[in-house]
């Protein structure tokens, strides 16, 4: 009989890296510079197709953020297909990022008949809103409740590209009453309110200050897997992580795979997604091997949050294709094995002005550093009081296998901030008004407290457990998952930070209207903020059990259930905030809570439904076949020897056929009680109680059943194991 686990080890065997004739990108000698954002319609590119005076109103109406004019879209459409066809472009669409995650798109060729006779043809209209058949995405209820219809509209903050022979157009997607079904619009709209506010408060330091925009670089961690051993896996293939599976003897114990040299096979992959993504415009730079065995990161210098985060999307459905050239299946689930690190995406978040200020980073005079000062704490702030629902925005089915493990950050949101930037905060915590601002005859302002510009920005000073770690002229968000869209954290981030600065700069005008010099305004309001922020400052170790204690007693958030967790979203404190700022309507926080349940009860039906055939199909009639064998030797041994000598030869046999018997028991037991639980769950007339339900009574039973057949793979003749090993799945390259 064949074995599907062999049959794929040998074809894996015989996957190599593509030689240098068969790889374009391999033999190709260009040089970045040359074939950078090729494929993209820059705006260098778009001076050739498309009139000075129209792209100069159009320049200007997106760095303002104002509505296109139809008219200039019209225009600017004709010149976008002309240079999408001159590239060999037959289709154009619109790329939009539904709630299901990913992106979506629906492609149209660039002609119309008119009278029976084909013409080429990319309207304004076409270019401007689509209306895609919007029925299958989810909308939590909004569509029901209001109009069916959805509409794409063009996002022109971010640039066309063309991916093969289409033109992608990135959109946002909303409802026909308005109403946000993407991640694009809520992000757009958490940026423009975020930089009206900073702008706000930069008024106090620097007039010249016209506009600020927040910026996203996003590290990408993810699997590769042989595509053979990968399609044997049907865990995999439907749920893109492994549901079973002993740990392998060796997996990552040695340290000996981060930063180690890169396979030959992975190099060969790396480049050409790297080309690809490049040639689309995105400015990929760091690659190297992850913790875990096959596991890898790419990252790309930062950019503004919108346009890194369709970078981030591009970049991993060109991985998803390239990887399968090389004969390989990228995993981008948070924990697609257990017992190895997961995979992260760590967001790196700034805010800078058009001046060329980080407004993040320590700067060159005692005001730069005043400004400085002013919005780490402000962040601190936001983060203190929305950490549960910086937790929910970053929480979903998948990531809820990383968090809380050892190796993930913890499932309580804190932030790192290092030795230096501490005792910079402490100083000016104890500091009275005069000591810490002194102003000379000369009307110049000194921080008497602290010399900000000369704090090293130690690059060691990390802490890998921190969830939320201040990293020198960023914070590095680091529970985001490998998986999701970044812009579900980075809009509650970016909207937090926005109603955080308006209401501090409400607090220090209050105070100079009362007669307080400026400098003495901000500086007491900072100093309060620092004494009332203090419980989400942690630079320990946050993988501890004391530290759970302790962030409890600090009132943190320590839920870890993922389907209370986005309850968060809907607390009255939430709610206004969101509609504050207008980033999200009560309706919009509604439908998407909708949807996040709604996406957890499937993704974990899918899963129990998954297990409960690997076990019953693949494990038992392997173990089954296994136990018969010794049973068929107990009886031949009893031929042939003694009854004395048989009780010693048999003892181990004996052994493992009761072992055998006792698992394969215990998982139809098992998976009886999980059918029951699921189906119970499923009786749930809302949502929210269902994810509950399928939480609390068919994860923990999946788990349990997980137990058995691992233990079964260690028992069982591995010949007889149909299911490629964590050995294979994780060493195979
Ligand atoms: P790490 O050492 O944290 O793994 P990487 O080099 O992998 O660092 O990634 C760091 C990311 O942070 C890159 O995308 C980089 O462009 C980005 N980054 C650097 N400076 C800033 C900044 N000021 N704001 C936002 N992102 C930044
Ligand atoms: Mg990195």
């Amino acid at each position: 009989m064949s074995n599907i686990r062999f049959e794929a080890i040998k074809l894996s065997m015989n996957h190599r890296a593509p030689g240098v004739q068969e790889s374009a990108t391999l033999c190709s000698e260009e040089k970045v510079k040359d074939y950078f954002a090729r494929d993209v319609f820059t705006r260098e590119r778009m001076k050739e197709y498309i009139a000075e005076e129209v792209l100069a109103a159009l320049f200007d109406d997106v760095d303002n953020g104002r509505t296109i004019h139809r008219e200039i879209a019209g225009i600017v459409a004709i010149g976008m297909r002309k240079w999408a066809m001159d590239r060999g472009a037959t289709h154009f669409t619109h790329w939009f990022q539904p709630l299901t995650g990913g992106t979506a798109e629906k492609h149209d060729a660039f002609f119309t008949l008119k009278d029976g006779t084909l013409i080429e043809e990319f309207s304004g209209e076409a270019l401007y809103q689509q209306e895609p058949d919007a029925s299958s995405f989810p909308s939590g209820g909004i569509r029901n409740t209001f109009e069916a219809r959805g509409y794409s509209a063009w996002d022109p903050s971010s640039p066309v590209f063309l991916i093969g022979d289409t033109l992608c157009i990135p959109t946002v997607f909303v409802a026909y009453t308005g109403e946000a079904l993407d991640y694009k619009t809520p992000l757009i709209r958490s940026t423009a309110s975020l930089c009206h506010a900073a702008r706000e408060v930069c008024a106090y330091f620097d007039k010249q200050v016209k506009h600020v925009h927040a910026n996203l670089g996003w590290e990408q961690e993810y699997f590769l897997v042989d595509e053979a051993l990968y399609n044997a896996r049907p865990d995999l293939l439907l749920t893109g992580r492994t549901l079973m599976g002993h740990l392998s003897a060796k997996n990552q114990q040695l340290g000996d795979h981060y930063f180690g040299a890169i396979p030959a096979r992975v190099l060969a992959f790396m480049r050409e997604l790297e080309y690809e993504a490049l040639r689309a415009g995105v400015p990929v730079r760091t690659r190297h091997n992850e913790v875990a065995p096959n596991q890898f990161e790419m990252a790309p210098v930062y950019e503004n949050v919108n346009l890194a985060n369709d970078h981030n999307l591009l970049v991993m459905s060109i991985m998803e294709r390239v990887a399968q050239r090389h004969h390989f299946r990228v995993l981008l689930h948070e924990k697609p094995f257990a017992g190895v690190n997961g995979s992260g995406k760590h967001c790196n978040w700034s805010i800078g002005t058009n001046t060329g200020i980080n407004l993040l980073a320590p700067g060159k005079n005692p005001y730069q550093n005043l400004q400085f000062i002013t919005f780490l704490v402000n962040v601190l702030m936001a983060v203190y009081k929305y950490n549960g629902l910086l937790k929910a925005s970053i929480a979903s089915a998948t990531n809820e296998h990383r968090l809380g493990a050892n190796e993930a950050p913890p499932a309580i949101i804190s932030v790192f901030l290092g030795k230096q930037i501490s005792a910079v905060l402490d100083k000016l915590e104890h500091a009275s008004a005069d000591e810490a601002i002194v102003i000379n005859a000369k009307k110049e302002m000194k921080l008497g407290v602290a010399n900000i510009p000369e704090i090293l920005l130690d690059n060691t000073d990390r802490n890998r457990t921190s969830p939320f770690a201040f990293t020198g002229n960023r914070f590095e968000f680091r529970a985001v998952g490998s998986s999701a869209n970044c812009g579900a954290a980075m809009l509650a981030l970016n909207a937090a930070v926005a109603e955080q600065l308006l209401l501090f700069k409400q607090e220090v005008d209050s105070r100079i209207e009362q007669g307080q010099p400026k400098e003495r305004a901000l500086f007491e309001v900072i100093r309060q903020y620092i004494v009332s922020c203090k419980p989400i400052r942690f630079d320990g170790n946050g993988y501890s059990e004391e530290w759970k204690a302790e962030a409890a007693r600090r009132g943190l958030n320590c839920e870890t259930s993922v389907p209370v967790i986005f309850d968060q979203y809907l607390l009255p404190e939430t709610v206004k905030m969101f509609e504050a700022t207008g980033v999200l309507s009560e309706a919009e926080l509604h439908s998407r809570c909708e949807v996040k349940w709604g996406t957890y009860n499937k993704k974990l039906q899918i899963e129990s439904r998954v297990l409960g055939d690997l076990v019953l199909n693949h494990v038992l009639p392997a173990a089954k076949r296994y136990q018969t064998m010794l049973l068929q030797n107990v009886l031949a041994v009893k031929q042939v020897f003694t009854a004395e000598e048989v009780a010693t030869l048999n003892a181990r046999d004996y052994d493992i056929i009761r072992q055998i018997e006792n698992h394969s028991c215990a998982i139809l037991e098992g998976v009886e009680a999980m059918t029951e639980a699921r189906h119970k769950a499923n009786r749930q007339t809302d949502e929210r109680s269902k994810a509950v339900a399928y939480h609390d009574c068919v994860l923990p039973l999946m788990a349990q059943i997980r137990e058995h057949a691992d233990a079964l793979e260690l028992i069982v003749d591995d010949e007889m194991w149909t299911l490629p090993k964590y050995r294979e799945l994780l060493f195979t390259h």
